[in-house]
């Protein structure tokens, strides 16, 4: 599984970072990005349940 934050979209809300902090954080522009190109599988429900929850679908899909 391959994510990406679309930076345009991301309103820094932080719920993505709340759900699943090994996969997001914040950058310089205070918006959220992933630190892993690839999720690790055991990763994957948490990082897919950012992604539900991410109330302006900025994360996508690669
Ligand atoms: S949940 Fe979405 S809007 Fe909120 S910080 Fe994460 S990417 Fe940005």
């Amino acid at each position: 599984m391959r994510i990406y934050v679309d930076q345009d979209i991301c309103i820094s809300c932080g719920s993505c970072v709340e759900i699943c902090p090994l996969v997001f954080d914040w950058n310089d522009d205070e918006k959220a990005f992933t630190i892993v190109d690839e999720v690790p599988s055991e990763l994957e429900s948490d990082a897919l349940e950012a992604l539900q929850n991410c109330p302006t679908e900025a994360i996508l899909e690669k």
